[in-house]
């Protein structure tokens, strides 16, 4: 990259180049190119980030000169001057990336304060309260932002000094106590640092823009980066910003505020968001105090709330999406500080895409483009059954901060839920607040729960992004740390009682509330459809029963692209069938079973192709793992070895033989798929026969049913044909027993290597192709898919050797490389072959993309992640014609 500038005044740079200027940046440049009314200010760009990290963590020489330069332009602007005793100029220190990462990296507020400063600050504000507490606050963000000093150091001497002099809120401090803190503030960072606190404003201005660009590789930032998969292309090193700081803190007339232009939680078209009078915007973000509907600023300061709806407006029509302002009220004069997109919640992004198109101000493409098509999975998220809610008793009410409902242990701790989280078991993390530094703990978590903050606090707008169940400033609630427990309406709720959330709604109860499925709304229906006339590659699902059938094509889906048969028997009344086929030790006794399963099957697929009628249904003839089904040879030697009333066991020792005799060493490579057909030849034979037999009975009935009969784990022809050679019988005994023609087509899946190898040669046999993803995963990477993931994959992330497990997006570069040859082969020989995918990416939007530039015909997808793919494919039609 060729070297640029280092620092850009807001009104020089090009706002539209985010990778340089990051987005907070190129939002303040953009807002001063409107002339709104932005306080004056430069940006550092991201390359100074780079290089910062390239020198080893050293600023290059010219950059503080370049620094000190737009310093003095803003000196000129404002009036204002650097290091003063009479009317100082102070400013703040903001990181911002290309890529919002709320909370993740650090600010400095007030910076330019020192004890001559602050007595200049005081005098021209005619405030010494407000100068000596905003010195104070300086102080400690300085001190943990540069020094890394705990914040409790801090909250402890304020307590004292609230106690000291019997007040109860920091605002009621006076000046003499806030003198009193101001030097024990710095005594803290002296003690620390064993260095005197800087009282230069040079110094500390080098230091803070140094402490921003550490952040950026700070822990939390990078776990951040790697949970959100955003990589260097999207964001590489953060900028810094320096802004004349302007107070919301100085009196009644002044005040700050977060809002989104359009409602983020459920997309309505007004201004959401909370102020606080008299405070600093750190304030309202933090969720210290809970803030004051914006709604209410209409009464408290009409002019400010004009001008601020106002330049929602205008921000709106300029950036032709939802914005997310803070703005700060000084004596009456009104300031933004920031404008980026908002993040808003799956439902509100399909609400404001319809009705930005209604308005005009979007087209239909932008409208799909704009949703992350993975957050839709939060619109399919559980609700709480209304029916059932009545049995439950309700804990408290808090603010609804993102949708969904959800169940499991209340657990107080971060480092617990975590490991619980872990454990696989369900957790809903209670907290006050929280901080970016307990974000780990949302990941393992099923719903968030705090007692302070707003809509636009850290816990609320990080599950918002997560889609995870959340409710804040629930102040009911009185949680007690140090008794794992919290009390709400003289109800205790002890560390590891179940209780559950509606995200929706605000409220918590005791207990496991039964949950029902979502609903799609009329506007999310709209947004489908464009998305189903946009796409071009099908979208098929992956379902096993008659239900998820019905639920897959209700949520869109056109057809079943894999029906694995082995999953139709997990309901309790069969897998005892299922494993009595499996333990069957001659072909009779595996006869009579499989006459009892055929049976089933039939009306299974009856049912299935049904609920698809008009739309082909791809059948998987049986690929067991074998393991997965057979009893554990262990628990079974237990049994015998524990029975002490000599109970007769000659039945469990035959079983264990049985088992002992089946077990394999490495089950994912071993017994499975095509080659238990070839074996035991009358398993497939009957589930052909099934097949043809559901397809009779329907045709017959006039139901237009389109099964097609798939053999998985194929790697040759021959074992191809050898099945094919059952399958022909079947179907002539089938056209000779009903007297009808029947047309039912046999295909592969390839999800073997060698199967993508010589896709040509079983192209002559089958007449479709569809590949396993997460086979041909583990085949190309030899990961077992059983085991990779839960031991050492996490820490390949972690060292960054993967960006993202290979086996949640396919590996383009191996696996797709495979594909890509199977593709060809097969088409080479039948132009218009239909080649599907059916592994788990077939539900992810990065590798619907992928399977749309390589024309794969179809996804398949599990039915609660359809309208995710039906979007992402559509998206891969928008963004192929915008890359050309
Ligand atoms: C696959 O391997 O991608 C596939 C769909 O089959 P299964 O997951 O059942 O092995
Ligand atoms: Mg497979």
């Amino acid at each position: 990259m060729a070297k640029l500038k280092p620092v850009y005044a807001f009104e020089e740079a090009n706002s539209k180049n985010r990778m340089l200027l990051g987005g907070k940046g190129a939002g303040l440049s953009e807002m001063t190119r409107l002339k709104l009314p932005v306080p004056p200010g430069f940006t550092i760009t991201t390359q100074v980030c780079n290089q910062y990290y390239d020198n080893g963590r050293k600023l290059e020489k010219n950059v503080i000169a370049e620094v000190m330069r737009n310093i003095t332009k803003i000196e000129k602007k404002t009036g204002k001057k650097w290091n003063s005793t009479n009317n100082p100029l102070l400013v703040s220190v903001r990181s911002g990336a290309a890529i919002s990462m709320p909370g993740m990296m650090d600010t400095i507020l007030n910076l330019g304060l020192n004890d001559q400063t602050v007595l200049g600050l005081s005098k021209k504000t005619e405030n010494p309260r407000f100068a000596w507490d905003s010195y104070r606050r300086f102080i400690q963000l300085f001190g943990k932002v540069v020094f890394g000093v705990d914040d409790e150091k801090f909250d402890d001497v304020l307590e004292a000094a609230k106690k000291k002099q019997r007040v109860i809120y920091d605002s009621q401090l006076d000046v003499n106590s806030l003198k009193k803190i101001v030097a024990e503030y710095k005594k803290i960072c002296e003690r620390h640092t064993k260095q005197k606190f800087p009282s230069n404003p040079n110094e500390q201005l080098q230091l803070a823009i140094e402490a921003v660009f550490k952040s950026w590789m700070g822990e939390r930032a990078i776990v951040y980066r790697e949970k959100n998969n955003i990589t260097k292309d999207i964001a590489n090193g953060t900028a810094v910003n320096i802004v004349t700081m302007v107070f919301g803190n100085m009196g009644d007339d002044c005040a700050t505020g977060v809002v989104f232009t359009r409602n983020g939680h459920n997309g309505k078209k007004e201004i959401e968001g909370e102020y606080l009078i008299n405070a600093q915007g750190e304030d309202v973000v933090a969720g210290v105090r809970t803030g004051k509907d914006v709604i209410k600023l209409k009464n408290d300061m009409p002019k400010s709330y004009k001008e601020l709806d106002n330049a929602c407006a205008k921000l709106e029509k300029h950036f032709r999406e939802p914005q997310d302002i803070e703005f700060t009220i000084e004596q009456g004069k009104f300031y933004l500080l920031q404008t980026r997109t908002a993040k808003m919640s799956a439902g509100a992004l399909v609400k404001t895409s319809v009705d930005m198109v209604k308005e005009k101000l979007i087209d239909r493409d932008r409208a799909l483009t704009r949703i992350p098509a993975q957050q839709l999975e939060a619109l399919l998220h559980k609700t709480i059954d209304q029916s059932k809610v009545r049995e439950f008793e309700r804990l408290a009410k808090g603010i609804p901060a993102s949708p969904g409902a959800a169940s499991g242990v209340a657990v107080f701790d971060v480092k617990r839920a975590i490991a619980m989280g872990e454990d696989n078991k369900k957790v809903i993390l209670l907290r006050k607040e929280t901080k970016p530094e307990d974000v780990p703990a949302f990941f393992s978590s099923e719903g968030i729960l705090t007692s302070q903050g707003g809509k636009s606090s850290h816990a609320a707008i990080v599950s918002r992004g997560m889609g995870k169940p959340c409710i804040v400033g629930c102040a009911d609630l009185k949680i007690d740390y140090d008794n794992n427990r919290c009390v709400a309406n003289g109800i205790t709720v002890l560390e590891g009682e179940p209780i559950t959330i509606n995200g929706s709604t605000g409220e918590v109860y005791i207990g496991d509330v039964p949950t029902v499925e979502p609903q799609v709304t009329k506007d999310f229906q709209t947004i489908l459809s464009w998305a189903q006339n946009k796409k071009k590659i099908g979208v098929r699902a992956n379902a096993d029963t008659p239900d998820a059938a019905k639920l897959a094509r209700k949520f869109g889906a056109q057809g079943i692209g894999l029906c694995r048969t082995e999953r139709m028997f997990n309901a309790t009344d069969r897998i005892g069938l299922f494993v009595d086929m499996i333990m069957a030790t001659n072909v009779k006794q595996r006869n009579d079973v499989l006459k009892k399963l055929g049976h089933l099957q039939k009306s299974d697929f009856i049912k299935i192709l049904k609920a698809m009628e008009g739309y082909k249904v791809t059948i998987r003839l049986l690929d067991p793992p074998l393991h997965e089904f057979l009893p554990n040879p262990e628990e079974l030697m237990d049994k015998i070895y524990k029975n002490k009333k000599g109970e007769n066991l000659s039945e469990t020792k035959k079983v264990l033989e049985r088992a002992k005799e089946l077990a394999e060493i490495n089950p994912m490579m071993g017994h499975r798929g095509v080659r238990v057909g070839i074996t035991y030849p009358e398993i497939y034979r009957m589930q052909i026969e099934a097949v043809f037999e559901a397809a009779v009975e329907l045709a017959k009935k006039g139901i237009d049913a389109r099964p097609q009969i798939m053999i998985p784990q194929v790697g040759s022809i021959s074992e191809l044909n050898h099945i094919k050679e059952i399958y022909q019988e079947v179907k002539l005994d089938m056209q000779k027993k009903h007297d009808m023609k029947l047309k039912i087509n046999f295909g592969t899946m390839l999800e073997v290597v060698r199967a993508c190898l010589t896709a040509n040669e079983l192209v002559k046999t089958a007449e479709f192709f569809s590949f396993g993803t997460n086979d041909l995963t583990q085949a190309v990477f030899s990961f077992s898919r059983e085991d990779a993931e839960g031991k050492f994959l996490p820490e390949y992330m972690e060292k960054e050797l993967l960006e993202i497990s290979p086996f949640q997006s396919i590996d383009i570069n191996g696996v797709g490389s495979l594909m890509k040859i199977g593709i060809s082969q097969g088409r080479a020989i039948k132009k218009d072959l239909e080649i599907g995918i059916c592994g788990e990416h077939g539900g992810d939007p990065n590798s619907i993309k992928f399977c749309h530039s390589v024309n794969v015909s179809y996804v398949s997808a599990s039915p609660h992640r359809i309208p995710i793919a039906i979007v992402a494919a559509a998206q891969a039609v928008i963004e192929q014609k915008q890359r050309k």
